[in-house]
């Protein structure tokens, strides 16, 4: 082995750069941590099996980094990854040699099998890594995609990683030369080659140049980590592990005796809300697939982070400072501070958004934008009063009738129809499922259509089933994505005490939306109950030859998928099922399954006003229409509403109807 520090003063100068660096780095990262846990309390330490899992999965194995949408880049990204995680076993036994040239550390001994493995891989990683980072700097610098944020800070870490491999590849290949390596790999003597006629002077020289430039490189790019946004180094493993779970409910909101609703400040958001501020790559993968940048709206999920970012950048100081006890010497630099919400994240932004979960599904670390977005409009509307105009109808026609259609009569729809209510039932021989109507079903003239599909099909599947009719009222799910949390306990809760009343169990819904909120939220106010999607118990039925399709479906057909039903509950088999059964000519949209793009209702937008030139059903149904399909077929009344809006608006010809509609019409 060279000796790469010969002298006692560069001992010392080593020295002294690693402690700078290495106590710097500590330094900033006891700041980011204390800004951190600044936040509200999250559990995330539940389901461990799970969250190792996903450490595995979408961390060390970058699983969806590597998502077919974004080939080419992801891999690019586990390259530099898994090379980074290799090459650090050899940076510190670098490090350990600055001090004793001899070091070598457990396992990398001459004549041990790992050791050769090892210096295989790493030679093999760092000809991996210096390939992406020039494919990376090719990308960020001639091909500049849309979605990327283009900065000085991201070109300085590529050079820097670039560094950090050329030289360690030189100091192979020189020891190679020198007949000095403990292991001979193809690529080590390849550069070894280069060196062989220089002679003993200028490779012991070179070498020293390398060495040095080498960690003086990596000791500049450690602190520089925290400081940028390649912090993301740092912090994308916790991430992953602390990932969210479980999907489809918004957090819990103690609307009795809270401190405060929702989050104006940022600490008022989760500590793994802040953790994710940090974590952000500024990849913008989830600013491609959002409905509301594509429509051309004010909110991008990557924007959304950075400003978040630059504000906690702004007052970390301040929230360490608050943190500490009252009467210390930084207590007293408190100051007021702008909310995050109104200075840093316009209203608009907030109310943008749809809630479909596609940023959230796309991003790379998982990370969360939705119960964010909710804390603020919840800020906003219980603190400030402060929303659009048109949620002051919505609200009120919540308030007074139930539905955010101020319509009055939820029975009008069964005309004609004979349909057990609880009430009947309840005396009698009971019932096994509450059929859930919803506001959309009762009133809506999609829905209603879909309401009376399922009781044909229920009735001739002979399922014991009862309506509550006017009995029910909202599930509260527009209110409680609007932000208005107050009033979404109170429909939940008089839903709650009904469904006590008749002894309610089981409850089968065709409202996407619906079956979200009694299925995952309403169980956060004690309401537990075995929720089925309509198209899950259609598909059942059929399989179990329950319901039978005798008449194929003409035509070509394609579906929509619900972002409700679809990313947040993981339905998209059952309905696939049924398109089965009908033996229809089936096309699948462009963006289906976890990658669909929303129809616009989701979030509370179905009630707030959208410019003709910003919708997002227009953009969907030019999307759905390219397929050049006879029926466009969907498993949510909203969708149904929304793509049936936007077909008529762009005069498209094709019918948007619910998948029990299509099934009601071809049965025997
Ligand atoms: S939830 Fe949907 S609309 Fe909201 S930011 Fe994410 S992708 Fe955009
Ligand atoms: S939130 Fe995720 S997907 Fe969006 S820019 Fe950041 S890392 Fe990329």
């Amino acid at each position: 082995m060279l000796k790469p520090i010969d002298s006692t003063i560069e001992s010392l100068i080593f020295l002294m750069m690693l402690t700078g660096s290495v106590g710097w780095f500590g330094w900033l990262i006891y700041r980011r941590i204390a800004v951190i846990t600044a936040g509200q309390p999250q559990n995330r330490f539940d389901r461990i099996g799970h969250r190792i899992a996903a450490f595995f999965s979408l961390g060390l194995g970058q699983q969806k980094i590597r998502d077919r949408r974004f080939r080419s880049a992801g891999f690019m990204h586990a390259f530099i990854f898994w090379g980074f995680l290799v090459v650090s076993i050899n940076t510190i036994q670098m490090i350990a040699q600055g001090f004793n040239s001899d070091f070598v550390l457990p396992g990398l001994r001459t004549g041990q099998m790992s050791g050769r493995m090892y210096f295989w891989l790493k030679d093999i990683f760092e000809i991996l890594v210096l390939l992406s980072v020039f494919y990376a700097l090719v990308r960020r610098l001639i091909i500049r995609p849309k979605r990327l944020t283009l900065s000085g800070s991201a070109n300085l870490i590529l050079l820097m990683i670039g560094i950090l491999m050329i030289t360690d590849l030189f100091l192979s290949g020189l020891e190679v030369a020198l007949g000095l390596a403990r292991v001979h790999t193809v690529i080590g003597t390849l550069f070894a080659g280069l060196f062989s006629k220089t002679g003993t002077t200028f490779i012991a020289w070179f070498f020293q140049i390398n060495w040095w430039l080498h960690l003086t490189t990596l000791l500049f790019f450690l602190p520089y980590l925290p400081l940028s946004k390649h912090f993301h180094i740092v912090t994308s493993l916790p991430a992953v592990f602390f990932k969210r779970l479980d999907s489809g409910a918004l957090r819990f909101l103690d609307v009795e005796s809270g401190e405060h609703f929702g989050a104006a400040r940022i600490e008022q958001l989760g500590w793994k809300d802040l953790l994710d501020i940090y974590s952000c790559t500024e990849c913008g993968r989830c600013q491609t697939v959002c409905p509301a940048y594509e429509s051309g709206k004010l909110l991008s999920p990557k924007e959304f982070n950075i400003a978040l970012r630059h504000h906690l950048k702004k007052y970390s100081g301040q929230i360490i400072a608050e943190k500490r006890p009252k009467g210390s010497a930084d207590s007293t630099k408190i100051i007021g501070r702008e909310n995050m919400v109104g200075a840093s994240i316009a209203d608009e932004t907030l109310w943008a958004c749809n809630m479909c979960r596609a940023c959230e599904e796309a991003c790379p670390l998982s990370i969360e934008f939705i119960d964010r977005i909710a804390e603020m409009r919840r800020h906003l509307v219980l603190e400030e009063s402060r929303f659009p105009e048109s949620a002051v109808l919505a609200f009120r026609n919540l308030e007074n009738q139930g539905n955010p259609w101020g319509a009055a009569d939820r029975e009008k729809w069964t005309e004609g129809l004979t349909i057990p209510r609880v009430e009947q039932k309840a005396g009698s021989a009971g019932f096994e499922y509450l059929f859930w109507i919803g506001c959309a079903g009762a009133f809506d003239e999609h829905g209603q259509k879909t309401s009376r599909a399922m009781v044909k099909l229920l009735n001739a599947a002979g399922v014991s089933y009862a309506i509550l009719g006017n009995a029910e009222t909202c599930t509260g799910d527009a209110a409680r994505r609007l932000g208005n949390e107050y009033l979404f306990q109170t429909l939940a809760r008089q839903n709650i005490e009904t469904f006590g009343k008749y002894g309610v169990k089981k409850i089968i819904t065709q409202c996407a939306h619906c079956y979200n909120t009694l299925k995952n939220e309403y169980p956060q106010l004690g309401g537990n109950y075995q929720v089925v999607s309509h198209v899950e118990f259609i598909a059942a039925l059929l399989a179990k030859k329950r319901l039978e399709i005798t008449r194929p479906l003409e035509g070509k057909l394609t579906f929509h998928d619900a972002c409700y039903l679809g990313r947040h509950n993981g339905i998209y088999t059952a309905p696939r099922q049924i398109i089965k059964a009908l033996h229809v000519d089936f096309r699948e949209a462009p963006r289906h399954g976890e990658n669909a793009f929303c129809c616009g209702a989701g979030g509370g937008r179905m009630w707030l006003e959208e410019s003709p030139d910003q919708r997002v059903n227009s953009v969907r149904v030019q999307e759905l229409a390219g397929l050049k399909p006879q029926i466009i077929a969907t498993a949510c009344p909203f969708c149904t509403t929304m793509l049936s809006d936007g077909l008529k608006d762009k005069n498209f010809n094709i019918p948007c109807t619910d998948l029990a509609v299509l099934v009601a019409d071809h049965l025997e």
